[in-house]
C-alpha cells in the first residue's frame, strides 16, 4: 500500500478548528488507499512562548532544559490530532521522537538524527492507524530529550519520509508553495511550479525560512521528492526534485537574512594555522558561519570576516576572541546591524555578469554593499540592515523573478521518482549518522588566476563599475570577495578568472584605478583553486576546518574562501596545488563517497 508523509506546520494547528482540518486531509488520504504518518509541529507560536518563558527566567538557560521544555509543544498537538483523529471516528496514534526510536546525537537544540526505528510505526499502521509524530524532536544515548533546530519539523518529516520509503512527502504550510522569494516581504514573488534540491538548499540556509535546510539535504540525500503545498486550499504547490524549474534563467530565487552580525578579527598573522584556529573555535561551539573573507595581507596581517546568525553573537564573539588572543590577532569588532541579500540559481555556472547585474541594480536603488561572497550557484551581499528589504525587492525585480521563465524544464521521470538515491537506506539505518557528512569530491582546478584591488572607497557603485567592465572584456568570473570596509573606509575586492584573461582583468582594474581612487593592484598569474563537494558542507561546520587543518600541516597558506551548501572552495598558490590537492583527499578519504 502506497505510504504518505503529512507535515502541518505550527499555523496549520494552531486552533482546534485547524487541527481537525488537518485531521480530515489525513483521513482523506487514508481512504484514498494510502497508509499516513502526520508530523505535527507546536501549535501557533508556541515554541516562540516557550523560549520566551525559558529567557525570562535564565538569560542562559541550559540547552538539555530548553530541549525539555521545547519538545512540550509538539506533544501537546500530537495528543489533539490523536484525539481529533479519534473524534472523526478513525484510529490515530501520537507518538513523540523518543516513543519512535529518532536517536540523534547530543548537540542539544541543535541535534542532529543518527538512526531511525521503523517497526513501531510499521506496526501501527498495518494496523489501520495514522501515525502521529511529533516533530523537531530525539533522544539522545542516556535518553535525554534533544530538539533538532527551529524549524526542525520539516526534518524529521523527510527523515520519516526517507526511512519508511514513503510515495510521497507532503509539507503543508501557511503558504501554497515556494515562492520566488519570501512573499510576504514581496508581495510579487511568484510560485514555482518545481525547483531543485541544490537551489532550495542553498536559499533555505540563506534564509527562506519555508523550508529547514537539513530537511532539504535529507531530501537529496535519499532522493525524497517534497511537496510544499497549502494546509488551506488546494492549489497545486512547489514540487522539490533533482531538477529546476528552468535551464534558461540564471537566478531563479532570492532570500534575505535580516538578523545577521559581521565579525571581523583585524590585525591577524598571515601565516598557514590563523584561519584554522579561529574556525575551529567556531565550529566547536556548533556556529554555522558563512561569508568568510579573507582580506590578502600586505603587510604580513590579514583581516578575517565572517557572518553569523544574530543569536550566534555573543557565542561567536567569545569564539572569535579566544582565538584573537591564541593567534595574536590585534583586535576583534563587530557590526550587527546588516542583512544578507542572496540570490540563487544553478544556470548561474552557465552565465557571465551575474553578479555585476545584481550589483548594478543594487548601486541604483542606492544601496551600498559591505561584503561580497559568491560560489557557483550564489551570490550574497552584506548590507546595512535598514536597506535590506529594498535590496532584496530590487534584485527580485532585476532579474525579473515575478515573470514565469520562458522555457520551463518538464519534470522528467528521474526527478519524479523516489528512492533513486545511490544511497543504501537501509545500511543507513542500521549504521551511525543518518545525517553524516558526505563528500562526493575533492577537486582541483589549475586554469585560475587572481586580480586584488586594495582600498575600495565606500560608496554604492564601485563594485558594479568594476565588474561591469569585467564583463564588457568578456571576462569569465568565478569567485568574487570584498571584505567589509574597515576603519579607514576602505575595503579590498579580489576575483578569480581563467589564467589566459589575467592580462585583460589587470588591464580593466587599472584603467579604474584612477577614476575610483583605488590604492593598489595585485595579481597572481597562477593560482589553484581546490574544491570539497558534498551535501549540508555549511550545517556541517567540521568541514572548513577540515580543510583549514589539513593546509595549515602542510604548511599550505590559504588566499581566498568561498563556501556553499554543496561546496568549499579555497584558494591557493598555484605551486601549493598538487600538494593542497594530496592533503586534502587525505583528509577526507574516511567520508568520500
Ligand atoms: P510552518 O510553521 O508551516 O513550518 P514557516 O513559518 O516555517 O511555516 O514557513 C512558512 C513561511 O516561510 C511563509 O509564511 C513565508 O513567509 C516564509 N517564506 C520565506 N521564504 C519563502 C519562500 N521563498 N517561499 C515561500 N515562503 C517563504
Ligand atoms: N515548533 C518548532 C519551531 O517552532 C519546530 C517547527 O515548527 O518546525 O521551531
Ligand atoms: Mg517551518
Amino acid at each position: 500500500m502506497p505510504l504518505i508523509v503529512q507535515k502541518f506546520g505550527g499555523t496549520s494547528v494552531a486552533d482546534s478548528e485547524k487541527i481537525l482540518a488537518a485531521a480530515r486531509k489525513a483521513i482523506r488520504a487514508q481512504q484514498e488507499g494510502n497508509q499516513v504518518v502526520m508530523v505535527v509541529s507546536a501549535m501557533g507560536k508556541n515554541t516562540d512562548m516557550l523560549v520566551g518563558l525559558a529567557a525570562e527566567i535564565n538569560d542562559h538557560p541550559p540547552a538539555r532544559e530548553l530541549d525539555m521544555l521545547l519538545s512540550t509543544g509538539e506533544q501537546v498537538s500530537v495528543a489533539l490530532m490523536a484525539m481529533a483523529i479519534h473524534s472523526l471516528g478513525h484510529k490515530g496514534v501520537s507518538l513523540t521522537g523518543g516513543q519512535i526510536g529518532i536517536k540523534t546525537d547530543s548537540t542539544h537544540t541543535k541535534a542532529r538524527i543518527r538512526s531511525i526505528s521503523t517497526e513501531r510505526m510499521q506496526r501501527l499502521l498495518d494496523e489501520g492507524n495514522i501515525v502521529i509524530a511529533a516533530g523537531f524532536q530525539g533522544i539522545d544515548e542516556n535518553f535525554d530529550i534533544t530538539t533538532l533546530g527551529r524549524g526542525g519539523s520539516d526534518t524529521t518529516a523527510v527523515a520519516l519520509a526517507a526511512v519508511l520509503q514513503a510515495d510521497a512527502c507532503e509539507i503543508y504550510t501557511d503558504v501554497d508553495g515556494v515562492y520566488t522569494t519570501d512573499p510576504r516581504v514581496s508581495p510579487e514573488a511568484r510560485r514555482m511550479s518545481h525547483i531543485s534540491y541544490d537551489e532550495m538548499l542553498e536559499l533555505a540556509s540563506l534564509g527562506a525560512g519555508v523550508m529547514h535546510s537539513r530537511a532539504v539535504e535529507f531530501a537529496k540525500k535519499f532522493s525524497v521528492p517534497i511537496h510544499v503545498r497549502s494546509s488551506f486550499t488546494d492549489l497545486p504547490g512547489t514540487l522539490i526534485v533533482a531538477d529546476p524549474e528552468s535551464n534558461d534563467v540564471a537566478v531563479s530565487g532570492a532570500a534575505l537574512t535580516k538578523n545577521e552580525v559581521r565579525i571581523t578579527a583585524l590585525g591577524v598573522p598571515d601565516v598557514p594555522g590563523s584561519i584554522l584556529t579561529i574556525f575551529s573555535r567556531l565550529a566547536d561551539r556548533a556556529i554555522t558561519v558563512d561569508m568568510i573573507v579573507q582580506n590578502i595581507g600586505l603587510d604580513g596581517q590579514a583581516d578575517v570576516s565572517f557572518t553569523a546568525p544574530s543569536e550566534e553573537l555573543a557565542a561567536a564573539l567569545e569564539a572569535t576572541r579566544d582565538a584573537a588572543q591564541t593567534i595574536g590577532a590585534v583586535r576583534v569588532v563587530y557590526d550587527d546591524m546588516v542583512s544578507k541579500v542572496s540570490v540563487v540559481g544553478l544556470g548561474m555556472e552557465r552565465q557571465t555578469g551575474v553578479a555585476n547585474e545584481m550589483f548594478g541594480a543594487l548601486s541604483q536603488a542606492g544601496v551600498n554593499i559591505q561584503m561580497i561572497t559568491t560560489s557557483e550557484i550564489k551570490i550574497s551581499v552584506l548590507v546595512e540592515q535598514a536597506s535590506a528589504q529594498r535590496a532584496l525587492r530590487t534584485v527580485h525585480q532585476a532579474f525579473n523573478l515575478d515573470q514565469p521563465p520562458k522555457h520551463l524544464t518538464p519534470l522528467t521521470e528521474r526527478s519524479a521518482q523516489k528512492n533513486q538515491s545511490p544511497l543504501d537506506v537501509v545500511a543507513l539505518l542500521q549504521g551511525a549518522g543518518m545525517e553524516d557528512l558526505i563528500i562526493d569530491a575533492v577537486t582541483l582546478d589549475q586554469d585560475q588566476s587572481r586580480v586584488t584591488i586594495n582600498g575600495v572607497p565606500d560608496s554604492p557603485g564601485v563594485a558594479t563599475k568594476v565588474f561591469e567592465e569585467v564583463a564588457a572584456a568578456g571576462i569569465f568570473v568565478d569567485m568574487i570577495v570584498q571584505s567589509y570596509h574597515g576603519d579607514d573606509g576602505l575595503a579590498t575586492l579580489s576575483f578569480t578568472a581563467p589564467k589566459a584573461d589575467l592580462k585583460k582583468s589587470v588591464l580593466v582594474a587599472e584603467s579604474l584605478a584612477k577614476s575610483l581612487q583605488f590604492h593598489s593592484i595585485t595579481s597572481s598569474a597562477d593560482v589553484a583553486k581546490l574544491s570539497v563537494s558534498g551535501i549540508g558542507l555549511r550545517s556541517h561546520t567540521s568541514v572548513g576546518m577540515r580543510m583549514f587543518r589539513a593546509l595549515a600541516d602542510a604548511g599550505i597558506n590559504v588566499g581566498m574562501i568561498n563556501t556553499s551548501e554543496v561546496r568549499v572552495n579555497v584558494v591557493v598558490d598555484g605551486a601549493q596545488g598538487e600538494r593542497a590537492l594530496a592533503c586534502l583527499q587525505q583528509a577526507f578519504a574516511d567520508v568520500m563517497q
